[in-house]
């Protein structure tokens, strides 16, 4: 997932790094056995020994490392291996330049402290998945590529899926190198540190063309599968998803000597509102945070003169949205006028639903469907990937594989081994489904 302001906190107490690799035994076939192995190289890159967590930021030493099992994976198996001009890696099976290629990858980039499954399950699958049909003696009448998107997160510079926003056309060339990380190091400068070259970057729309379905395995993030009892799903939508600032403005006094009957305090109407926000969202089966508040003057013995808080909302369509939103800005308002407090609300950012190609996804399920073992239930996603950013130019879907956590973004962030090995499986029929005569 693609947050990158999200990725500290929301660990479970007393669930620390032991999950975060726990893949013990070798599954069946060679796509099971191949998963293991991958994983288990892939298990310490990155990962801090103090907090169990990932911290495999863009264009940093981890990064390389993740990117150099990559290329050798790519090379151990005799793909063609490419770097595009935006960083993102490509290992093919057949040439691409035929056109109507099949593509599966992910990333392996990590929010800060992230776990070990949110990208690298995806691209591991991958490898695993061709191993799985190569045991199978499939045959390719198509291109097959596998892809390692760079700087999905947006850990570094906080713009999440710039690999993929570049190659689509959503990132101008301009703003790419304006994106600045917390050290002041522009995006090219880690580019050109890291040995790429940062004035190539830009839209590839031709070779976006040359892909007929791109198809993103990703851990779930989420609880829906273990609710279901299902090991994979397929994803239908990625949810609409906004942010907005509410400034409450009262009026600083001293905490010691102001009558409450006098007081304009802003924190009370922001409390109210983190309340409505949560009822409003539970009304309608969305969700809707406060997580993350600025208040001034900031002083233990003072009545705030302002309280600021962000707040993120997301819903199954549109509507929903809209409907929770308002909801959470008219209650805002009653507070506000109830406590001589004013408010404004600016929506910062917003992204609109994401719904994957709804031919490709029903061909998935009906490929999955084949096998009576193996339920295919349908849902949607609060969180962003780069196949959300490809859909729009690409025929695009996703697997999901189960996180009996539901937590993502941390070390408890987990998947079975028995899961992971079904993800590959899964894969591998939906790739020989679409890729083979
Ligand atoms: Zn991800």
């Amino acid at each position: 997932m693609t947050l990158h302001d999200d990725g500290h906190g929301n660990r479970p107490v007393g669930v620390a790094a032991s999950p975060a690799g726990g893949l013990s035994l070798p599954g069946p076939g060679p796509g099971g056995v191949s998963f293991h192995e991958m994983w288990r190289e892939l298990l310490p890159i990155g990962r801090s020994s103090a907090s169990g967590g990932y911290r495999r930021y863009a264009w940093t030493g981890a990064d390389g490392e993740c990117r150099d099992w990559f290329r050798a994976q790519a090379e151990a198996r005799g793909l063609a291996y490419e770097v595009d001009r935006n960083g993102n890696q490509w290992a093919w099976l057949g040439d691409p330049a035929q056109g109507d290629a099949v593509v599966t990858g992910s990333h392996l980039d990590s929010v800060p402290d992230g776990g070990a499954f949110d990208g690298p399950l995806g691209v591991v699958s991958s490898f695993a998945a061709l191993d799985e049909l190569r045991g199978r003696d499939a045959r390719f009448a198509k291109p097959l590529g596998i892809v390692n998107f760079g700087d999905e997160e947006g850990a570094r510079f906080g713009l999440a899926c710039v690999g993929s926003r570049l190659a689509a056309g959503q990132l101008t060339v301009d703003q790419a190198h304006r994106l600045t990380d917390g050290d002041g190091i522009t995006l090219p400068q880690a580019m050109a540190a890291a040995g790429y070259d940062p004035d190539a970057i830009g839209p590839d729309p031709e070779r976006l063309a040359r892909i007929g379905a791109f198809v993103e395995l990703h851990v779930e993030q989420g609880r829906a599968l273990d609710l279901s009892g299902d090991r994979v799903g397929i994803a239908s939508a990625i949810w609409p998803h906004g942010r907005w600032r509410f400034d409450f403005r009262g009026e600083a006094n001293h905490a010691g000597t102001t009558r409450l009957a006098d007081r304009r305090d802003p924190m009370l109407s922001y409390a109210e509102t983190v309340l409505a926000a949560r009822r409003e969202a539970r009304l309608a089966d969305a969700v809707a945070t406060f997580g993350k508040i600025a208040v001034e003057p900031n002083g233990v013995n003072a009545i705030p003169s302002l309280v600021r808080g962000w707040l993120d909302s997301r819903a199954a369509d549109q509507q929903t949205l809209d409907t929770v939103v308002t909801g959470i800005q008219q209650a805002a308002r009653e507070y506000a006028d109830a406590h001589g407090v004013d408010l404004d609300v600016v929506r910062e950012s917003f992204t609109p639903v994401v719904e994957f190609d709804h031919a490709l996804r029903d061909e998935l399920a009906r490929i999955l469907g084949k096998d009576t073992d193996l339920k295919v239930p349908v849902l949607g996603t609060g969180a962003g990937h780069d196949a959300g950013i490809l859909s729009g130019t690409v025929p695009t879907a996703m697997l999901f594989v189960r996180n009996p956590t539901g937590v993502s973004h941390s070390p408890a962030e987990f998947a079975a081994e028995d899961d992971c090995v079904a993800g590959v499986s899964a894969l591998a029929d939906v790739l020989e489904g679409l890729a083979c005569a």
